[in-house]
């Protein structure tokens, strides 16, 4: 009987999998037959839901990574390869938001963390995983960008400036390797229950309900409606797209 499940077969590495947006997509990609590997800081949150993936059925794995730091990227990704011999795709989600301040009053401290974590992981990532994909005839690689990599939102400039990037290196990374079999894509979520949102929920009263009045479908993403769009660019069921910054936002961008 043919396998209908999106990623049946397939080896999907996912940074950022130790809660929100990269957590849901360890739950979905595997729920698709994927064997997963997870990486993130938090080992504790990592086993944990390793362990529930396996007790679900899944073949899942996780492995402890700054995506700040090359070799950590390296390790995370050759644990992948080693474990299963070849990497099929990646989901480069790790990130974080950053202070809401206006441009002028912004730590530079804020749009260091911001730019090592948002742009630097993804590129260290980038590089290890296109190597492997490389060495075994193709794969796939979603980036997880954001709406503010498509448009300005306020009072987030450095994240604004990375996830831009995040944009630019997608676009990049798929014209440089699509006569290899490499095809890569971002996602642009918008507005999304995770830990970044509820802490600039909670540091910024009002920040929600504006939100929600901004967005045609007026309200929060649950992490899984990222992670399913993440997990159809990821399969074979989207064989001619490449270089695509796809946005998961309710209309946000489209108004
Ligand atoms: P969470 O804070 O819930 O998840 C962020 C994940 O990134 C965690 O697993 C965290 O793990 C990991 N991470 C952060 N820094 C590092 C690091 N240096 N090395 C390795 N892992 C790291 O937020 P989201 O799920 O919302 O965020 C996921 C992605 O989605 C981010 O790139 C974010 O910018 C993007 N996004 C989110 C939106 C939203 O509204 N929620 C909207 C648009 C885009 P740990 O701390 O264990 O290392």
């Amino acid at each position: 009987m043919t396998n209908y499940r999106l990623l049946a077969g397939k080896v999907a590495f996912i940074t950022g999998a130790s809660s929100g947006i990269g957590a849901a997509a360890a739950r979905v990609f595997s729920r698709e037959g994927a064997a997963v590997v997870l990486t993130a800081r938090r080992e504790d949150r990592l086993a944990e839901l390793t362990r529930q993936l396996r007790e679900a059925g899944a073949e899942a794995s996780y492995v402890v990574a700054d995506v700040t730091r090359p070799e950590d990227a390296r390790r995370a990704v050759a644990f992948a390869v080693e474990r299963h011999g070849r990497l099929d795709a990646a989901f480069n989600n790790a990130g974080i938001g950053g202070d809401r301040t206006p441009l002028h009053l912004m730590g530079d401290d804020v749009y260091d963390t911001v730019m090592d974590t948002n742009v630097r992981g993804v590129w260290n990532c980038l590089r290890p995983e296109i190597a492997a994909m490389l060495a075994g005839g193709g794969g796939t690689i979603v980036n997880n960008s954001s709406v503010a990599g498509l448009v300005a939102i306020p009072s987030a400039a450095p994240y604004l400036a990375a996830k831009h990037a995040v944009v630019g290196l997608t676009r990049a990374a798929a014209d440089e390797y699509a006569r290899q079999g490499i095809r890569v894509n971002a996602v642009a979520p918008g507005i999304t229950r995770s830990e970044i949102t509820a802490d600039w929920f909670g540091r910024n009263p009002g920040l929600e309900e504006m939100v929600h009045a901004m967005t045609p479908q007026g309200r929060t993403a649950e992490p899984e409606e990222i992670a399913e769009t993440a997990a159809w660019l990821l399969s074979d069921r989207s064989p001619f797209l490449t270089g695509a910054v796809v946005p998961v936002d309710g209309g946000f961008v489209n108004q």
